[in-house]
């Protein structure tokens, strides 16, 4: 398993931060048009409650530099548009607004959230021609390869629909990042390891994949169901050991972007240890240590 800030150190010959830019678009599941009320553990932000607020690209990218610059030096950045279905919407405005961002001496890639049902050719034409100027990263939350996790999840497309983009995806040169969510509502240990398996058995495979634990968040379906019938969360010990089974089923080349998530203190109603980011990761580099990561033959 190769992780994200090794892979970068050695492409670049030093440390690359991500900068979370909000690029304006809206959810085709929010508005209507693949479905309303979003996914259930969706938050008010799009599911990217740390991203700048709306405004010009060149202001929020020199404000979230200047926050990071508050600690590092930092020179070069991954412009990270998070939030919301960032390839949904008018297609000519976004080709403006990732040009002109990747087209800064400061970025070093671009990296796109979106969702598989927005990936048409004219925003694929895009997606590629941008990619011949610098990286650029498409991330999926597929979340789970179950269809009927996905139906109670409410995501608003099915497996069949995300292996259509991700070949499509893959056919034109695009790196791939995957995201998956543990501890879903009604997923045993072994659904979740399934989703994981299906993911290491991709073909092309995937570039990179990003874990993390059901938040449950404030204002969201996810906290209303939670509130009226709590069903179980995942602990601390469990998640990581997930996370640890997961990276032995992984190909050893595919890069881990995120073992941990860390939900938006103000909104997370639960599970709390997951504010505990630093104990998390030193759980899971214990685990790791132990021998419990390498892979079995
Ligand atoms: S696709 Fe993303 S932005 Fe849209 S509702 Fe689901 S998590 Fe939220």
């Amino acid at each position: 398993m190769r992780y994200l800030s090794d892979v970068l150190k050695e492409e670049y010959g030093e440390k690359i931060y991500r900068l979370s830019l909000t690029s304006g678009c809206t959810c085709p599941n929010r508005d209507g048009t693949a479905g309303t009320g979003g996914c259930i553990f969706c938050s008010e932000g799009g599911s990217g409650d740390f991203a700048a607020a709306f405004a010009p690209v060149p202001q929020q990218i020199e404000e979230a530099k200047a926050r990071i610059r508050q600690k590092t030096d930092a020179r070069r950045f991954i412009a990270y548009f998070q939030s919301f279905t960032n390839t949904y919407g008018d297609v000519d405005r976004l080709r403006r607004l990732y040009e002109e961002t990747i087209r800064r001496e400061d970025i070093a890639a671009l990296s796109i959230g979106t969702r598989p049902d927005c990936l048409g050719g004219e925003v694929l034409e895009m997606l590629s021609a941008l990619n011949r100027e610098k990286p650029v990263w498409v991330e999926l939350g597929l979340q789970t390869a179950h269809d009927a996790t996905a139906e109670k999840l409410n995501r608003g497309y099915d497996l069949a629909c995300f292996q259509d983009a991700y070949t499509r995806l893959k056919a034109a040169g695009l790196t791939v990042i995957l995201h998956l969510i543990f501890g879903l509502p009604g997923e045993s240990r072994e659904d979740m390891l399934d989703s994981v398996r299906y993911i290491a058995a991709l073909q092309p495979q995937a570039d990179g994949v990003k874990l993390q634990m059901l938040h449950v968040l404030k204002g969201t379906e996810l906290a209303r169901q939670y509130e009226q019938a709590p069903f179980p969360l995942l602990s601390m010990e469990e998640y990581t050991d997930l996370v640890v089974q997961s990276i032995r089923i992984l190909p050893d080349d595919m890069v881990i972007h995120r073992m941990t998530g860390d939900g938006p203190r103000k909104l997370l109603i639960a599970p709390l240890w997951t504010t505990d980011k630093k104990k998390v990761l030193n759980t899971l580099r214990r685990k790791l240590a132990d021998g419990n990561g390498k892979k079995r033959n």
